[in-house]
């Protein structure tokens, strides 16, 4: 398709990018390569809004990929990011603001007991992987199709986020010993898990899920999946690992385990707990963390765990988030998902607004979602067409029609009428997208 209009500083940026950076970019669903065109090179954030570096704005409907909820660059969160620089930037000790955070995080999620710091992500859900295999002396373990843990080698198997957009069953580079032990199952099928527990008797370690995923689009669990995933662990003496690195401190004070009290053995987290920098955990069951190193014998290590600075502004954004920051948050949710559907139903496109909590995400199918092949079976090409028009009128979607969209407590009328006047026109560039 083509562009009607430009970002000549971005490409410029972009191809010098491209020279010393495979792809051009740090993280591949940057590239824009689901949408095409040319991916906006950002050089400022405040509140809502994004500034490019041809000197566009946009509203933010990102949030890098969840953690701003708050928007960006909060005054308080800024300074306390100021406060803890101004101290000292890494110690490679242990230090009062790793405890600060952890005791938040184990007060406002019950089931953590106890808590480990690490980077990202990717690292949290590795490390409690590894927990799950050493705690439990088994090696399988259950994982959904479409549901993205990171980049860990044994869960790169029919996985969402960007592999969902490039639709890549796989990658190079991991083994079939490292994929071997990996189960994929189709998401929201009990019935499916329990016939893998009946064949490999024993031998399963753990379940782990996305709490309610939004790597294939937003998608949640059924009535009572994680409940049933969580019985059929508990009796085949597997455990029940609830990433929550994307719905954590975001779907509510708690994440999804505040809104399905379903109690996982182990969880991860990351996003919204860094403030905007690089931190993550992972914690649980007080018998099962007690197995980890120096307490136990199952290694894992990180010469940034717990940085001061990252720990400095998750804390800071977790003491923010009150019952009315989630309130906010919720309500733009809400407005923009009446908003989108509204505009699309009245151009006559096929679709579905998918929720969980005040993640959401656009299905361009009236057909219902429930597992990885119903997302793959919308028509994502209206989806480039809507997010061209979007983009081109200031409002910032994520580049792929597999991801969740994120709303920020900062998310003002003034944000959501600039999202409003946006999209019939974008609702009717959908309407006439052609395959
Ligand atoms: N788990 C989930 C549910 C995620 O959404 C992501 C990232 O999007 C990760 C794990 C990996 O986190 P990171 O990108 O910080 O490594």
């Amino acid at each position: 398709m083509s562009y009607s209009y430009e970002a000549p500083v971005s490409q410029a940026l972009f191809d010098r990018a491209s020279r010393v950076t495979p792809g051009g970019v740090n993280s591949p669903v940057r590239a824009f390569q689901a949408v095409g065109g040319t991916p906006r090179f950002m050089v400022s954030g405040t509140g809502p809004y994004l500034t490019d570096a041809d000197g566009r704005e946009y509203v933010d409907l990102v949030c890098s990929w969840g953690p701003m909820i708050l928007g960006h660059a909060h005054p308080e969160v800024v300074a306390a990011v100021q406060d803890a620089v101004a101290r000292g930037t890494s110690f490679g000790t242990p230090g009062e603001g790793e405890v600060a955070l952890a005791e938040e995080i184990t007060a406002r999620v019950a089931p953590v007991e106890q808590v480990r710091l690490v980077s990202s992500g990717t690292e949290a859900t590795m490390s409690a992987i590894r927990l799950a295999r050493g705690y439990t002396g088994r090696a399988k373990v259950v994982k959904f199709a479409g549901c993205y843990h990171g980049h860990v080698d044994a869960l790169l198997a029919a996985a969402g986020s960007g592999l969902a957009t490039f639709v890549l069953p796989d990658t190079p580079g991991v083994t079939g010993a490292q994929a071997g032990d990996t189960i994929v199952l189709p998401y929201n099928d009990l019935d499916a898990v329990r016939a893998a527990f009946a064949a490999h008797p024993g031998e399963i370690a753990c379940v782990i899920t996305e709490a309610s995923p939004g790597n294939m689009g937003v998608v949640p669990p059924g009535e009572g999946f994680n409940a049933g995933l969580k019985e059929i662990c508990a009796t085949g003496g597997a455990l029940y690992i609830s990433d929550e690195v994307m719905t954590g401190f975001r779907t509510s004070k708690a994440g999804w385990y505040g809104v399905d009290g379903v109690r996982p053995d182990l969880m991860t987290f990351g996003k919204v707990m860094g403030g905007g920098f690089p931190a993550a955990a992972f914690g649980g069951r007080a018998d099962v963390m007690a197995q980890l190193a120096p307490a136990g014998p199952v290694y894992q290590a990180g010469t940034l765990s717990g940085n001061p600075v990252a720990t400095a502004a998750g804390l800071a954004q977790l003491r923010l988030l009150d019952d009315a920051a989630y309130a906010r948050v919720d309500a733009v949710s809400a407005e923009v998902r009446n908003l989108v559907g509204e505009a699309l139903t009245k151009e006559g496109v096929a679709h579905t607004v998918s929720a969980a909590s005040n993640m959401f995400s656009v299905f361009f199918t009236d057909r219902p979602v429930r597992d990885y092949e119903d997302a793959r079976k919308q028509e994502a090409f209206r989806y480039t067409a809507f997010f061209h028009s979007m983009l081109a009128q200031g409002v910032y979607l994520p580049p792929s029609a597999f991801e969740s969209w994120f709303v920020s407590a900062a998310h003002d009328a003034r944000a959501v009428e600039r999202i409003a006047a946006a999209l019939p026109a974008a609702a009717r560039a959908a309407s006439e997208a052609t395959a």
